[in-house]
């Protein structure tokens, strides 16, 4: 049977490829042997592209590490059909309506060698698919930051299907431990947003033959930049009688970084029928956000916003921008069970791998250019209108982008 904590004395899977990679920078071999997420984002990810590794590759290569001890794998399961639909720069290879080809071709031939009983000792995490139901709640009907494509999945329920049969799949073999993409706190933290997202995930983890005890948990800030803690300030604190929450920076969000998020909505997800049982884990790859720009203190108590603005941990120009962004550095590197109700701290985003390309670039894994990598871009409604916050000269997403990883490792915090 499974593990109350799959990251509970065992080590995690060093992925070779993003090992070298890491390891050819100045100074990369300072994080080289760290544990990231081996992302399926294609059908030929599973046989490997390109000539890479595939999915039976890092299993074998798994073992091999695990030795006598316990060992997780993890995964990144990434295709569902009309992918990204609120952004280009991941838009994948299946269009809008290929759910049967999602669950024939993807879902059941990684469900095939991951019940494969040389795996059984492997401890697997599989993190279903980012960033797509919460664009159902945010992205969707009436709402200014609405997107045709994001109205066509909810419409057609073909991303509700798809997680509810890679979970119903993946549940199915006893040593896969799924946890469910929740976003960030800077998506989801209003309270428009948290609740209806809490209940979409129930839906769709009791579609398609799944049920709430194939979810093992949920997942934040999944190649996102939203800072683990604000030392600065607390939700609760007020300036001359205003609220935070009135600050132009959290506007009115309920949560101000990603563990009071995380721990909170672990609760909500209870609240509505997932498992009393269920941990979080954070994504902390690019969270770091140290460097000579880091505030060592709280801001003037003159106004909310300059108590914010001087206090902040997480620089962005907006929490909603979410491309290569500028001034970021590595977060806390992977460690199990760091807070109540946390599983891990986990490098689930590669970190040097792109997050889109900053100008089109021919490319064959469908994906797009998307304005939000592009530092000359002044925004859309989804990030307040605000400057984009990215690093230019950026390829496609997923490729190595060594700028980046470099300014990653000079800005890492806790430093390096
Ligand atoms: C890309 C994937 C890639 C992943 C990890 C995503 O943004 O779309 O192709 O595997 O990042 O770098």
């Amino acid at each position: 049977g499974r593990v109350d904590n799959p990251y509970a004395g065992a080590k995690v899977y060093v992925n070779p490829e993003w090992s070298a990679l890491a390891a050819a920078e100045p100074g990369g071999d300072r994080v080289s042997d760290e544990p990231t997420g081996v992302w399926l984002d294609r059908i030929a990810a599973i046989e490997g592209a390109n000539g890479g590794m595939g999915l039976r590759d890092h299993l074998d290569a798994a073992l091999e590490q695990k030795g006598s001890g316990e060992e997780v794998v993890q995964l990144v399961v990434y295709d569902l059909p009309g992918r990204d639909c609120s952004a280009l720069a991941s838009n994948g290879e299946l269009g809008p309506d290929d759910i049967d080809k999602y669950k024939s071709d993807f879902i059941d031939p990684i469900a095939d060698i991951l019940s494969d009983s040389k795996y059984a000792s492997l401890r697997i995490v599989a993190t279903i698919e980012i960033d797509s139901l919460p664009n159902l709640v945010t992205n969707t009907g009436g709402k200014s930051t609405a997107t045709p494509e994001c109205d066509e999945m909810k419409a057609n329920g073909n991303y509700v299907k798809g997680v509810g049969y890679a979970l119903a799949q993946l549940g199915a073999i006893p040593n896969v431990y799924n946890y469910v993409d929740a976003g960030h706190h800077g998506w989801l933290g209003w309270d428009d947003n948290f609740r209806p997202t809490a209940e979409l995930f129930k839906t769709a983890a009791t579609s398609e033959g799944a049920s709430v005890d194939d979810v093992h948990g949920f997942i934040t800030n999944t190649a996102n930049y939203s800072a683990l803690k604000e030392e600065n300030f607390t939700i609760d604190d007020t300036v001359n009688g205003t609220s935070v929450r009135q600050s132009t920076w959290v506007d009115w969000n309920r949560y101000v970084d990603e563990l009071s998020y995380a721990q909170a909505f672990r609760e909500e997800a209870v609240s509505v029928g997932f498992n009393s049982d269920i941990g979080m884990l954070i994504d902390t790859s690019r969270n770091g956000w140290g460097g000579s720009e880091r505030p060592t203190g709280p801001g003037a108590k003159t106004s909310v916003d300059t108590y914010i603005e001087g206090g902040r941990i997480d620089r962005r120009i907006h929490v909603g921008n979410w491309c290569n962004q500028s001034g970021a550095g590595l977060g806390e590197r992977p460690q199990a069970a760091p807070e109540s109700g946390i599983d891990a701290y986990v490098w689930m985003k590669p970190p040097g791998e792109s997050d889109g390309a900053s100008e089109a670039i021919d490319n064959d894994e469908g994906k797009g250019f998307d304005r939000m990598c592009d530092p000359t871009y002044t925004g859309n409604a989804r990030n307040g209108n605000n400057m984009s916050g990215a690093l230019g000269d950026a390829p496609v997403s997923g490729h190595w982008f060594s700028a980046q990883f470099r300014e990653l490792m000079d800005n890492a915090y806790p430093p390096l």
